[in-house]
């Protein structure tokens, strides 16, 4: 007897063969998505981290150029602490994505000063590469956050690694530098706070922070009362934007900040192991 067969089964084969192979090429964009941002991009950090460790590098001229006309921290900096603060800024550079949204292109220029602003807040840390933030967003103006519904000038997503930043405003910040309103310093502050506080715990800086924090409760308290000096009233929302304001007050009107707000300005020293008004490090070390 001739064994039977079902002329529908090698369709059925087929079938589902195409499904599969429909199913592997949906996948493979995720799985590159996922390769990029879970594998490349750490080693590449972890890569350029150590290639400027070992052999260090001289600044690019037009790097340089950027951060002697726009920066006048970087400006004011002695020597031994420029050189730190050009090798941390390419190795910023090199390991983070910046995508431009509602705009052609992310320049040199503006991934230069996005790059400043964090190596600014981190030069006197160990761990300043906020390596769980890898994504930068750039924005014209300010943009819309469907979740939040409303317009933010820049925000800070720890979930996902995501730190956004309107460029009218982050430019303005630089523009002026001594009005206290600096939206990169703002950002970048927020993202120090969540990547050494709540992604990748360092000890020393949550100590610090701690003890920042009971003095920044009681300005609080005080900016709640209708009695603030000096910061503007909008650090009187929650500890975490009293910090952000804190970081661009203690930059761009360091000496006013001592004076006004003496504990609170120590503190700021202490957790950020620099000094602004000195130009220098508290511990070579930290
Ligand atoms: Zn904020």
């Amino acid at each position: 007897m001739l064994p039977t067969i079902d002329p529908t089964s090698a369709e059925h084969d087929l079938a589902g063969w195409q499904i599969l192979l429909i199913f592997a090429l949906l996948l493979l964009p995720v799985l590159a998505t996922l390769f990029y941002y879970l594998v490349f991009l750490n080693l590449a950090e972890k890569w350029w981290s150590f290639r400027y460790k070992i052999f260090p590098k001289d600044i690019p001229l037009n790097i340089k150029t950027e951060l002697v006309n726009h920066q006048s921290f970087y400006r004011d900096l002695p020597p031994e602490l420029k050189y730190r603060y050009e090798q941390r800024l390419m190795v910023f550079l090199k390991s983070k994505k910046f995508t431009p949204k509602h705009m052609p292109a992310v320049t040199e220029r503006m991934k230069i000063l996005i790059a400043a602003s964090a190596v600014q807040i981190t030069l006197g840390l160990n761990r300043y590469r906020l390596k769980d933030f890898r994504d930068i967003h750039v924005f014209p103006d300010r943009y819309w956050h469907k979740y939040a519904g409303k317009s933010f000038k820049g925000h800070v997503s720890s979930r996902r690694g995501l730190i956004c930043i309107s460029w009218k405003h982050f430019e303005h910040g630089y523009d002026h530098p001594d009005d206290g309103i600096n939206l990169g310093l703002h950002e970048m502050a927020h993202a120090v706070k969540l990547q050494l506080i709540r992604k990748d715990v360092n000890f020393r800086f949550l100590d610090k922070f701690e003890h920042w924090a009971k003095v920044g409760r009681k300005k609080l308290d005080t900016i709640r009362a209708g009695k603030n000096t000096l910061l503007r009233d909008y650090a009187g929302t929650n500890l975490d934007e009293l910090f952000a304001v804190s970081v661009e007050y203690f930059f761009e009107q360091p000496e006013d900040f001592r004076d006004q707000l003496p504990e609170l300005f120590q503190s700021m020293c202490d957790l950020l192991n620099q000094d602004p008004i000195k130009k220098e490090l508290l511990n070579q070390k930290t």
